[in-house]
């Protein structure tokens, strides 16, 4: 099996790291990731202007630090770089926790998206920092290991279009209270802008706010990591609302 290993915190990020390490006796790991930092970068590619790849190898592993977001590394490695491509991705390990409507802007989950769009399996995985634990801690010890559980679970059984959302508390392994299969939660945030004026005074504004009030449903991502436990949650590529879809043919009648 060949693994892809990718994120979006940047290819020197100790989570890539300890992830293609906590990888590397399952398959063959390659790493392709962007060259910096590119968190909120969501499903985006760079268009306007020639991404550079700048091969390089990382604790004895092949990789690329791609010049461009997180999706464009996972699509160079499956158009360019990588042959046979990969047969699964794994993205991360991300610094902080991706639940409810962070998975819309995460880079780290669009990799796992771009990696089952591809026909590849593939699965996101981020320590959750910032969800009532410090915003210090980081331990990736469970994350390692429950991305060596998973991997070769997810590449046997999951099926395509889907990729595996993975959150796991920022914990040392010993602590961490189980494993949860759920849904999606909503964490609330209170985004706000803070408005400031250069020193030409120009107006610019910097996105900031405070911590999101996440309700703490028991049967959703949120509510897993709360409670200390690993949420898994499976993400598809259709996001067609089927409920609103069968209503909408009653309302939505074209003009007479
Ligand atoms: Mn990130």
């Amino acid at each position: 099996m060949r693994i892809l290993v990718t994120n979006d915190d940047g290819i020197h990020a100790p989570g890539l790291l300890a992830l293609a390490n906590g990888l590397r006796d399952l398959g063959e790991v390659v790493i392709v990731a962007p060259s910096r930092e590119r968190s909120g970068a969501s499903h985006s590619l760079t268009i306007d202007r020639p991404v550079f790849v700048h091969p390089t190898s990382i604790d004895g592993l092949p990789a690329w630090a791609v010049d461009g977001t997180p999706v464009d590394a996972v699509l160079l490695a499956f158009l360019e770089l990588l042959d046979p491509p990969p047969d699964f991705v794994a993205s991360g390990i991300n610094r902080g926790a991706n639940l409810g409507e962070d998975i819309l802007y995460s880079g780290t989950v669009a990799c796992a998206r771009e990696g089952a769009l591809r026909g590849a399996r593939a699965a996101a995985f981020s320590v959750g920092n910032g969800v009532g634990y410090s915003a210090e801690a980081t331990h990736f010890d469970a994350a390692v290991s429950c991305a060596r559980w998973l991997v070769p679970l997810a590449a046997a059984h999951l099926p395509p279009d889907v990729a595996l959302n993975v959150n796991v508390p920022p914990l040392p392994a010993d602590q961490i209270a189980g494993i949860e299969v759920c849904r999606q939660g909503r964490r609330f945030y209170r985004t706000a802008y803070d408005s400031r004026v250069d020193p030409r005074g120009r107006a610019y504004y910097w996105l900031g706010g405070t911590e999101p009030d996440g309700l703490e449903h028991a049967d959703c991502d949120v509510g897993a990591l709360r409670a200390g436990r690993i949420a898994i949650t499976p993400v598809q590529l259709d996001v067609t609302d089927r409920a609103t879809l069968e209503a909408m043919r009653a309302w939505a009648r074209p003009p007479e």
